[in-house]
């Protein structure tokens, strides 16, 4: 086991408000923050992973692949083109 000599960094206070304690990032809604939402990983017919995201507050849904936002019309027309 590697012993890290890691020497606390002094974080800029200017951001306090921002930083979330424990860094535990859970799954958020990207329009209401809330955290009720379900998550499914799905493969698109090219073969592209995404996950779909639905929050049960504002019923907004979110596509993505990886970090990358997908438009829902983007998921749809490649998920109806079959090779
Ligand atoms: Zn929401």
């Amino acid at each position: 086991m590697a012993r890290s000599a890691q020497t606390a960094t002094s974080a800029p206070e200017a951001l306090g408000s921002l930083t979330q304690p424990g860094a535990r990032v859970g799954i958020q809604c990207r329009m209401c923050q809330s955290e009720r939402v379900t998550r499914i990983s799905m493969e698109l017919a090219d073969g592209s992973e995404v996950q779909f995201t639905n929050c049960l507050e504002c019923e907004n849904r979110t596509w993505e692949a990886g970090d990358e936002l997908l438009s829902v019309d983007h998921v749809l027309s490649r998920a109806k083109r079959k090779l």
